[in-house]
């Protein structure tokens, strides 16, 4: 069986990385068994679903390397969704109601207050055709539930091992609003069906909607297929990230600099039992991706581990590969530059904080001008590959300084920072009238 797997975000707002986490699954799933991922838009809302957030979704994945192979709006599917209601209608499965959600509300509190559940009644089933002629009649329009057989539906869940939910405890779901409305559970089964989906992967927020979607899918005559609910992300102190999605959207990271790469090798990674590493590419991470390495407990979503793994991302880049990046920010200094300050990158645009080590302008940090008058002293003639040892070994003598005492002063004359590249490698880019002239006070 080949398998084939669909993500469906409702076009109400851009990606996050919470639903981000579950099209990279389902992904990874697919693309690692030579599978096809579906991009299904769920805008059956029309009133709240957007066309801009649509192509903000498309972009988002694009920009991930998270590619379709289908692509479907719900909105183009109506007739199919007709059809399907029509259907569970005639098999006497799906009812119309007419309680308001005052009426509704009114019923589930005087249940509670009897310590019963507070599951639809199904007094609506008890309507006889003159009740619901005189209902229509005083303009209301009916809702349609669907009417659940009340069992143990169970399915062997990829993420979470045998699974089960008692649909005798829940209320028949609402499918059709009064004013016409396709809510998304049965869309979904629909759409499922004909797109020939095999695995139906998200997070465990819809464990419930799955007990009642199976029964759907057999009330349409159809297998249900299998079925993965990934546990929820907290954030690093554990609480629930849900609230905090909404500022962790997929643009934002793009925009704050980081790497595509770093973002799915985290999401991929999190709540799995294999190593937090950036991976080579999403292709090779989708070799690696198994649901037996996800753990039951939530994955933790901490952003001090993207951070470790965007700058491993960045460690990895070769000059050729970064070169187009360098000269769009006007930061090419070359394959020499390149290599001294990849190891110290955190995000991309770092480069430019160290372009500007090399072609100023640098205030120097000089606490002992007798030190830096000592060192310009015995600066090198020329300065090349092995100036910076034979500097330091020649301050050394000089000055007696060694260790610490004789590294930092020159790294902060020569770069105004206490940290930064390796001086070995950075020293042979500097001009050497721009080092004397830091040595000397200057700003250059
Ligand atoms: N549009 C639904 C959501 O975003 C899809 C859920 C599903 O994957 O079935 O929650």
């Amino acid at each position: 069986m080949s398998v084939k797997v669909r993500f469906a975000p409702s076009p109400t707002g851009r990606l996050h990385v919470g639903n981000v986490r579950t099209a990279l699954v389902n992904w990874l799933f697919a693309k690692g068994q030579g599978g096809a991922f579906v991009l299904r838009i769920d805008d059956t809302d029309l009133e709240r679903s957007t066309k801009e957030f649509e192509t903000g979704i498309e972009t988002d994945l694009q920009w991930l390397g998270l590619t379709w192979d289908e692509r479907y709006n719900q909105s183009q599917r109506f007739d199919r969704y007709e059809e399907a209601a029509a259907r569970l209608k005639t098999a006497g499965r799906l009812y119309p109601c007419y309680e308001t959600s005052d009426e509704l509300d009114r019923r589930r509190k005087v249940q509670l207050s009897r310590g019963l559940p507070p599951i639809y009644d199904r007094a609506a089933l008890e309507l006889t055709d003159e009740d619901r002629a005189k209902l229509e009649a005083e303009g209301r329009r009916p809702h349609w539930r669907f009417k659940l057989e009340g069992r143990r539906v169970a399915w062997e869940d990829l993420a979470r091992g045998h699974a089960e939910v008692d649909t005798a405890s829940m209320s028949d779901p609402v499918l059709i609003r009064e004013d016409g409305l396709f809510l998304y559970t049965l869309p979904s089964v629909v759409d499922d069906i004909d797109m020939k989906i095999t695995h139906v992967i998200r997070g465990e927020d819809h464990v419930t909607n799955t007990g009642a979607q199976i029964e759907i899918f057999e009330a349409l005559g159809a297998d249900a297929p299998g079925f993965a609910h990934m546990p929820l992300l907290v954030g690093a102190d554990g609480a629930a990230l849900s609230k905090r999605l909404g500022s962790l959207s997929i643009a934002d990271m793009r925009d704050q600099g980081y790497e595509p790469i770093a973002i799915t090798s985290h999401l991929g990674r999190i709540g799995t039992s294999d190593p937090l590493e950036v991976a080579d590419s999403v292709e090779a991470l989708g070799q690696s991706f198994a649901f037996s390495k996800m753990g039951r407990s939530p994955a933790r979503y901490d952003t001090a581990d993207l951070d470790r793994l965007n700058a491993q991302s960045l460690h990895g880049i070769a000059y050729d590969d970064a070169r187009a990046r360098l000269v769009a920010m006007d930061c090419d200094l070359g394959e020499g530059f390149w290599d001294a300050v990849r190891p110290n990158l955190g995000k991309f645009a770092d480069v430019k904080d160290y372009a500007r080590l090399v072609n100023g302008p640098v205030t120097p940090v000089i606490a002992d001008p007798a030190f830096a008058a000592a060192a310009l002293e015995v600066l090198p003639a020329e300065i090349g590959a092995d100036s910076w040892s034979a500097w330091t070994g020649a301050v050394k003598e000089a000055t007696g300084a060694k260790g610490k005492a004789l590294f930092m002063p020159l790294r902060q004359v020569v770069t105004g920072m206490e940290h930064g590249p390796d001086m070995a490698a950075l020293l042979p880019l500097i001009d050497r009238d721009r080092i004397v002239r830091r040595l000397k006070g200057e700003t250059a």
